[in-house]
């Protein structure tokens, strides 16, 4: 059986590597980090060209199921993933880790994108931690609070409003609570990524009484199949063989 993995995440390189070599997988990244941590097995690179792009590649290659293990807010990705599944018959899988749940001590506040995010932020704080991946800088150029932005990629053109760490994850809790202290951070900014790579963040937050803005989810498309662990793709996946 021929799989298509949407990947780009830890998820899907687990996946990857619970398919191989039982399956024959082919991992896809949307080619956007110059040194991806890349998974086992045969990868390709770069976008598809919109659902027709997808549509084509799913026949030429005769893919017969396609797992989207994408970021939960890769919304663009996942609409097409469906999208180019009905039109061609091809069985798709959603794997979604789940979001983030706030704990006693937590001061969180939901907001429905990155824009009212910016604007929630002058009432919470004067020197902000933004974590929401240099896509959405922009959304934050026009605040008056001092801006910290931690990014994998630098972003281009680089901003002059803010200043910029380069990191990638997993970050240990004694990390963010220095980062925090040292910068004299009094509220962060987050999406609702899930996950344990990236949660330090929010107990560092929590120990130091810091206010988080936190960014929701797109909403998943209705009708489509979905887990929430890598391995349940496995068990999904045997049941069409
Ligand atoms: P997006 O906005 O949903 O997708 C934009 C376009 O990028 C898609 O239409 C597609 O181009 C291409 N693309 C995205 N993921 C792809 C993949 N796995 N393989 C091939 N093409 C892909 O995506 P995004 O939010 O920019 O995320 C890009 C990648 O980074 C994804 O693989 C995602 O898992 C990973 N990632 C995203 C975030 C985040 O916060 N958004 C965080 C960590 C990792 P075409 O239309 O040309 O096919």
């Amino acid at each position: 059986m021929k799989v298509l993995l949407l990947g780009g995440t830890g998820e899907a390189r687990e996946v990857a590597r619970l398919l191989t070599p039982a399956y024959d997988v082919v991992s896809s990244l949307a080619g956007r980090v110059k040194d991806p941590k890349l998974p086992v097995g045969e990868t390709r690179h770069g976008g598809f060209g919109g659902v027709d792009g997808l549509k084509q590649y799913l026949r030429d290659q005769q893919i017969d199921a396609l797992v989207d293990a994408t970021h939960p807010f890769a919304a663009t990705m996942t609409a097409h993933a469906v999208e180019a599944a009905r039109e061609t018959g091809v069985p798709l899988l959603l794997v979604r880790r789940p979001g983030w749940t706030a704990r006693p001590g937590d001061k969180w506040h939901w907001v429905d994108d990155l824009a009212t995010a910016a604007t929630a932020l002058a009432n919470l704080g004067s020197r902000a931690f933004l974590t929401t991946g240099r896509q959405g800088l922009k959304a934050f150029e026009h605040s008056n609070v001092w801006m910290l932005a931690r990014c994998v990629e630098p972003p281009e053109p680089t901003p002059t409003w803010c200043q910029l760490i380069l990191a990638r994850g997993p970050y240990s809790l004694d990390n963010e609570l220095d980062l925090l202290k040292n910068h004299r951070i009094d509220v962060l900014v987050t999406k609702d990524s899930g996950g344990e790579m990236t949660s330090a963040k929010l107990e560092a937050a929590r120990e130091l009484e810091i206010p988080v803005v936190v960014v929701r989810r797109p909403s998943v498309p209705e009708d489509v199949e979905l887990v929430t662990e890598p391995a349940q793709v496995v068990n999904w996946l045997e049941t069409r063989r």
